[in-house]
């Protein structure tokens, strides 16, 4: 039964940078229909001395977007210090990143920090293109227990050069599909392209080969965003791409 989420379509920015950013980025996407709000608080950054995202102190302007706007929130957790606090702070959802993904003792202790817990976990496909090791990550947290779960494809790291950043390799998750036909398929374009003109294209295809949802960077001053600037889109942009998708089968905006 392929029915533990609804169509999902997730928004909002890269990272959590300020309050105001927050609060002005949410309430856009709330207008345009929106009904789950992503932001990273805590970011993977892979070189460091890279904004390594505002921590605990995003997560009362998140707990304000639930209140306020009624929507649900979704970070990324990748330590169980991460997961315990996301939990205090009652986030509604939490996403696994895809250089956490690709490390078994990572996710084997957030896993077990999530037991006991249901909260739906969104799983980004690891930086690897190894579809055993994504299904793996996922079995970690369904032997915790979890049974809310996603996997979301964000695209892989790769040395050649593209016009991606992370190229799709939609075979792989179309393998993870055949052996998982229960699980819902996001697709995580803004990851995938790394520059906002190709976004709409990588929507048109992951309809085409019947994804779940879409998860999708947006900002309300993406060039001055704080991480992922070029590939992030204004809440308004980012609703006429949704508003011309063909039949949507996502909320509607
Ligand atoms: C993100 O969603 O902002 C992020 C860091 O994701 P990924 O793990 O896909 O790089
Ligand atoms: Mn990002």
């Amino acid at each position: 039964m392929k029915k533990t989420f609804p169509k999902i379509l997730i928004a909002g920015p890269c990272s959590a940078e300020s309050e105001a950013q927050v609060m002005t980025t949410a309430t856009s996407l709330a207008r345009h229909g929106i009904t789950i709000f992503r932001a990273g608080i805590w970011k993977p950054r892979t070189r460091p001395g890279n904004f390594e995202g505002v921590g605990i102190d995003g997560l009362p302007w998140l707990q304000r977007v639930q209140r306020e706007l009624g929507m649900k929130v979704i970070i990324e957790v990748g330590t169980p210090h991460h997961v315990e606090e996301a939990l205090r702070a009652g986030i509604d959802m939490v996403w696994i990143g895809a250089r956490t993904s690709a490390n078994p003792f990572a996710v084997q202790a957030v896993a077990e920090a999530l037991r006991g817990t249901d909260i739906p976990v969104l799983v980004k496909n690891p930086i690897n293109p190894d579809p055993e090791l994504w299904l793996g990550t996922l079995e970690r947290f369904e032997r915790q227990g979890i049974t809310r779960m996603a996997a979301v494809l964000r695209g892989f790291s790769c040395y050649e050069k593209s016009i991606y950043r992370n190229p799709p390799l939609w075979d792989i998750a179309l393998e993870l599909r055949r052996r998982r036909p229960e699980l819902p398929f996001i697709c995580d374009p803004s990851h995938i392209c790394g520059r906002r003109d190709l976004i709409e294209g990588v929507c048109l295809q992951a309809i085409d080969y019947g994804f779940d949802g879409l998860m999708i960077e947006s900002h309300c001053n993406p060039d001055a965003a704080w991480s992922d600037a070029a590939q992030q889109l204004t809440p308004d942009a980012l609703s006429t791409i949704l508003s011309a998708l063909p039949s949507p089968p996502y909320s509607p905006l």
